[in-house]
C-alpha cells in the first residue's frame, strides 16, 4: 500500500551566497534564541549562510545590510572572532519540510532522491540520500537488462528506506536541537540547551552525531 509521511517545520531558511571568502575553516552550527545560523562554505572565494525565518517571510524584507547584521548577531558569540562581509550574489528563502513516499515504486515507476522523500537541510543529507538511491536503483537496471533478473528491482525501495528512515530521524533531530520554536517556553529551551551541551561535550554523544553526518553503511 502506497503511504505518504509528512511534517512541516514552523520555520524556513534565507540562504544566501557571498562573494566573500569563509570566515572559519569549518562548518559552524549556531543555536541563537534570535534562531538558528549556519556558516558554510562553496569556494575560496565564496561563502554560504542561512538564518532561520518564518516559512512566509517575504525576501524584500532583508536588504543586505539586515541579512549581515542578523548573521553577525546570531555568529559572532566567541570573543575575538567575527564575521568577514562582501557582496551577496543570491538569496532565496526556503520552507522546511520532512517527507516519504513508502514504497518508493509504484509498478514499474521507481522514485528517487527528492521525489522520494525530502528531509530538511540541516543535517546535509538530502543529495546524498539522493546518490544512494541512484547507486541501488542502476544495479538493479543493470541486472534487469542484462539478464532479465528483477530481483534487485523488487528489493529497490527497502534495500533504500531504511537508510532513508534513519536520514529522516538524524534530520528531524539535528532541526529540533538548533532552531527556536515559538511554542518553547524557559523549561524546553533549557533543555535544548543541556542536550547541546551533552553533544559538544561528550565523546560518546558527539560520535553518535559524527557517524550519522558522515553517513551509516545501512542497506
Ligand atoms: C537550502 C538547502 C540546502 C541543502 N544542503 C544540502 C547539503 O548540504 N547536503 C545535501 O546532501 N543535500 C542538501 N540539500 C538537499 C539537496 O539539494 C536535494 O536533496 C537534492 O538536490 C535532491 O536531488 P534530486 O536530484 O532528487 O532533485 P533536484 O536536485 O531537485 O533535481 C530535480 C531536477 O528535475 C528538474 N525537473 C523538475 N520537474 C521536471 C520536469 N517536469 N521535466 C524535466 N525536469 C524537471 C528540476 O529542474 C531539477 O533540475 C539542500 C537543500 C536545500 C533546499
Amino acid at each position: 500500500m502506497l503511504q505518504f509521511f509528512d511534517k512541516e517545520y514552523p520555520f524556513g531558511w534565507l540562504g544566501v551566497l557571498a562573494a566573500v571568502a569563509p570566515s572559519a575553516e569549518e562548518l559552524i552550527y549556531s543555536s541563537n534564541d534570535r534562531g538558528f545560523a549556519l556558516h558554510s562554505m562553496r569556494s575560496p572565494q565564496l561563502s554560504r549562510f542561512y538564518l532561520q525565518v518564518a516559512p512566509d517571510e517575504d525576501i524584500a524584507a532583508w536588504p543586505d545590510e539586515r541579512i549581515w547584521a542578523e548573521l553577525a548577531a546570531r555568529l559572532e558569540t566567541v570573543p575575538g572572532w567575527s564575521l568577514a562581509t562582501g557582496p551577496l550574489v543570491e538569496k532565496g528563502i526556503t520552507a522546511m519540510r520532512s517527507f516519504v513516499a513508502e514504497p518508493m515504486q509504484f509498478g514499474r515507476l521507481f522514485l528517487a532522491g527528492d521525489a522520494a522523500h525530502i528531509v530538511p537541510p540541516t543535517g546535509a543529507k538530502g543529495l546524498n540520500l539522493a546518490a544512494f538511491d541512484v547507486t541501488v536503483l542502476t544495479r538493479a537496471l543493470d541486472a534487469w537488462y542484462s539478464s532479465g533478473d528483477a530481483g534487485l528491482l523488487d528489493d529497490y525501495s527497502r534495500a533504500c528506506l531504511r537508510r532513508v528512515w534513519r536520514a529522516q530521524h538524524f534530520s528531524w533531530w539535528m532541526t529540533t536541537l538548533l532552531h527556536s520554536f515559538e511554542h518553547y517556553d524557559a523549561y524546553d529551551r533549557r533543555l535544548q540547551q543541556s542536550y547541546l551541551d551533552y553533544v559538544c561535550s561528550s565523546e560518546a554523544a558527539s560520535a553518535s552525531l559524527a557517524e550519522n553526518y558522515v553517513g551509516l553503511a545501512l542497506s
